[in-house]
């Protein structure tokens, strides 16, 4: 069986298992979508917002691109964030950036001249590393710098969002927050919460103190 006719087969189990389980499923997907969080990730397969969060459908507003990037001058992230705050009234963003990060690690290398478009995507992050050269040089590893510079890169997004006139003139500005996931072991880490107190907190510790 080809990889697509596997996730229509799989489509179908999954349809009948969640109807099963909860018979009003549906039909109250088909009211509409009241979701409290706009997520916006990378691209990256292993980082699948839903799965990591044991979010259901309706849960977040997506967005997805490589490297969690938030640029207000790109229509596509920028109308992702317009609806999310003024049609939504999504309470809270969270941007989730992952250590291991290929998008990451390409801006700390040449630029591959067969992905120009990636490299225009990742331009500011090039720019970033090179505002933290000297943090980033006093790495011993390659992933070292890779996974530092992803940490950084979260908190600019989130520095970015919060700038955003979109954020900013918000009648109730959302939170932003700043997490990354680690690969090796599943956690998310909370890099910043949006609530002062609790940065630096552990995700399981900021969900507690924000329920
Ligand atoms: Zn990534």
């Amino acid at each position: 069986m080809n990889r697509p006719k596997h996730l229509l087969v799989a489509n179908v189990a999954w349809a009948h298992e969640t109807a099963t389980r909860n018979p009003a499923f549906f039909r109250d997907l088909m009211r509409g979508q009241n979701p409290r969080i706009l997520w916006i990730g990378c691209s990256d397969s292993r980082v699948p917002a839903e799965t990591i969060t044991h979010c259901e459908p309706g849960d977040l507003f997506v967005h997805r691109n490589i490297a969690n990037l938030f640029d207000p001058d790109d229509d596509n992230v920028a109308s992702v964030l317009e609806y999310a705050v003024r049609v939504l009234k999504v309470g809270h963003v969270i941007v989730c950036g992952h250590y291991g990060c290929g998008g990451v690690r390409a801006a700390l290398l040449p630029p591959d001249p067969a992905l120009p478009h990636v490299n225009r995507r990742i331009a500011p992050l090039c720019t970033l590393a090179k505002t933290h050269r000297s943090e980033l040089d006093g790495a011993t590893t390659e992933s070292g710098r890779v996974n530092r510079l992803a940490e950084l890169n979260v908190l600019e997004q989130v520095r970015q969002l919060r700038a955003s006139a979109i954020v900013q003139k918000a009648d109730a500005p959302p939170l932003v927050h700043g997490w990354i996931f680690a690969l090796d072991d599943g956690r998310i880490k909370v890099l910043t919460s949006g609530y002062t107190a609790d940065d630096a907190m552990t995700c399981t510790t900021a969900a507690h103190s924000a329920a």
